[in-house]
């Protein structure tokens, strides 16, 4: 399982604060983070423990089970931005 930012995420990085494992990016100060539309979590990472779900103002984060059909682009998104980190030098 993995959870993943659908729809709204506004960049304010406090799901970056509570995640006990590093796996949201970009963060502020990284190349793309102020070119990203949205920020991202690593689904070979997290570790589902919701602690990102708590805090996100706008609701953006979802376990991917529980992700509404309409943001299922979602996840592929999300697994996409880090395959193409992993592949850039
Ligand atoms: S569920 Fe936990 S591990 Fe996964 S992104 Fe959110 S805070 Fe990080
Ligand atoms: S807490 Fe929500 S709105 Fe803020 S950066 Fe994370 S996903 Fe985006």
């Amino acid at each position: 399982m993995t959870y993943v930012i659908a729809g709204s995420c506004i960049k304010d990085d406090v799901c970056i604060e509570v995640c006990p494992v590093d796996c949201i990016h970009p963060k502020p100060g990284d190349p793309d983070f102020e070119t990203a539309e949205q920020l991202y979590i690593d689904p070979e990472i997290c570790i589902d423990c919701d602690a990102c779900v708590e805090v996100c103002p706008v609701d953006a984060i979802f376990a991917d089970h529980e992700t509404p059909s309409k943001y299922d682009y979602a996840l592929d998104l999300n697994a996409q931005f880090f395959a193409e980190r992993a592949a850039s030098p």
